[in-house]
């Protein structure tokens, strides 16, 4: 069981998911500083984000939990927003991270210097706790 870190230090003002049957362990994985996708028993497909079935077959998936490595695949650096409370985070940067166990996840990276991201750089994952049984994958420079 690989856990990352899971900051809990300031609250969490943004939109929340809605934990629902297809991902609520997602969810609530996250939470507690994991990071899992979705593989198919049947055909082996691996997905991401949380789905009622496999995408490639139909069969009912199983959850892997991942290593929480991956490198950025492309990104974008948010310089405007205008509402609250992403304005007060500016600028930051969103970004698809294609992950050591294949699929491709969104999230931002949100500490440090966002002239200094680039494609194909190397990145972990972290964790903001939004709630009690949701957390938030981010992403930082690998520090390995
Ligand atoms: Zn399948």
């Amino acid at each position: 069981m690989t856990t990352h870190e899971v900051q809990t230090g300031e609250e969490w003002t943004k939109p929340l998911p809605k934990p629902d049957f297809v991902n609520a362990e997602y969810w609530q994985a996250a939470a507690d500083g994991r990071l899992l996708i979705q593989e198919c028993p049947s055909c082996g497909h691996r997905q991401w984000y949380p789905r009622a079935l496999c995408t490639a077959c139909a069969a009912d998936t199983e959850w892997l939990e991942c290593s929480g490595r991956g490198t950025v695949h492309t990104f974008t650096v948010i310089r405007q927003f205008g509402m609250k409370p992403f304005r007060d985070a500016l600028p930051y940067v969103i970004a698809m991270i294609d992950l050591e166990e294949g699929p491709r996840i969104m999230g931002d990276i949100p500490d440090g210097d966002v002239d200094a991201v680039t494609i194909g750089m190397p990145v972990e994952v972290f964790f903001t706790k939004a709630a009690d049984d949701i957390g938030i994958p981010r992403w930082r420079p690998a520090t390995e």
